[in-house]
């Protein structure tokens, strides 16, 4: 089969595309035929080798994505060759990702892809969409007519916050860096878009925010750059939930203290696997009727990966990047 690998960690050029010897289930596993891969940051670091927990090399990268089951290990009930599914993760482990045309899964970490939903639109959903609702649901633990701020809405993540705050009834603000990106993000349900390129962006985020209480909740995808002012921002009582953050930043924390603030981490890969079966049943509830769509910005071929990952850390971030085999 065909695979993108990486023998050195370094700058995208590393992703080469490959023939390797095709995976096969073994007992309660499936098979998956790849259709698309979404891209993810986290698979740009480490790539380049800046991350905690790093696979061996060579090893495929990629943990998101969509497809159709193409064969049944021994004693498999759930599936059948041919259905549509959705996954985040394989079996076998970090070396072996996302990007290669056939993956191999444990029976239970598949999840249906409802007839409505793109292969593409099925890898999309694995890290930002869990991500989004975690961060939501699991960590803020966000109550209907709440004010939540996706700082960082234009993106993967972005996007599908903004999706999931207004299925489950919060009023939603969210930022981008370009006109492109503001229009998506009010295309995506947010009440307000605003630029975070704007020099008194928070002034307008405050007044959109109960004219002035602030935030109930935001959810920071660059805590490096914004923490400290979201910590004068949020509301009474409200929670910052730090998704994304690139280097130190220098707070004060008696801006926590003196509005009875939290600040919470989110790690994704700390989830357990009953965690995002949950979070994933939900999702997929939500795609059957409508109310959850993801937006794809980009798709590159695998022969393009290295494109795709210059992509994904790109200023002005649409939606999300894939690559199909
Ligand atoms: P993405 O698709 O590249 O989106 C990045 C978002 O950040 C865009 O909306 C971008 O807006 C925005 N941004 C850029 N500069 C900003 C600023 N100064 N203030 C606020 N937002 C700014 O990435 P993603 O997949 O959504 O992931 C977002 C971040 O979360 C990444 O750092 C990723 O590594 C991290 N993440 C962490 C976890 C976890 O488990 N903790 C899971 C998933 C993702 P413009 O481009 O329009 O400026």
């Amino acid at each position: 089969m065909r695979a993108i690998r990486v023998h050195q960690f370094g700058d995208p050029s590393m992703l080469t595309v490959e023939e390797v010897p095709t995976l096969e289930p073994g007992a309660g596993q499936v098979q998956v035929r790849v259709h698309a891969v979404g891209v993810n940051p986290v698979d740009t670091y480490i790539r380049s080798g800046r991350y905690g927990v790093l696979p061996a090399l060579p090893y495929i990268p990629g943990s998101d994505g969509a497809g159709t089951i193409s064969a049944l290990g021994a004693d498999v009930t759930r599936w059948k060759v041919g259905d549509r599914v959705f996954f985040h993760g394989t079996a076998l482990g970090r070396a072996y990702g996302a990007a290669a045309e056939f993956t191999v899964h444990d029976e239970d970490k598949l999840f249906s892809l409802p007839a409505n939903v793109g292969f593409a639109e099925g890898a999309a959903l694995g890290v930002p969409y869990a991500t989004a609702y975690r961060a939501l649901f699991q960590r803020a633990v966000a109550r209907p007519g709440e004010i939540v701020l996706v700082h960082g809405a234009s993106g993967g993540v972005g996007i599908a916050a903004l999706q999931l705050a207004r299925w489950k009834g919060l009023r939603v603000i969210g930022t981008a860096g370009t006109p492109q990106g503001l229009d998506l993000v009010r295309a995506n349900g947010a009440h307000f878009a605003i630029s975070h390129k704007e020099a008194l962006y928070l002034d307008q985020i405050k007044a959109a925010a109960d004219q002035g209480r602030g935030p109930d909740i935001i959810l920071e995808m660059l805590a490096n750059v914004n923490l400290d002012q979201d910590l004068d921002i949020i509301a009474p009582g409200g929670r910052i939930v730090v998704i994304g953050n690139r280097g130190r930043i220098e707070i004060d924390p008696r801006k926590i203290m003196s509005r009875d603030a939290a600040v919470l981490g989110l790690t994704l890969w700390n989830a357990t696997q009953a965690e995002l079966a949950g979070i994933y049943q939900d999702l997929v509830g939500g795609l059957e009727s409508g109310v959850l769509v993801p937006v794809i910005g980009q798709e590159w071929p695998f022969a393009e990966a290295a494109r795709a990952h210059d992509a994904v850390m790109t200023p002005g971030a649409y939606g999300k990047v894939v690559l199909l085999p």
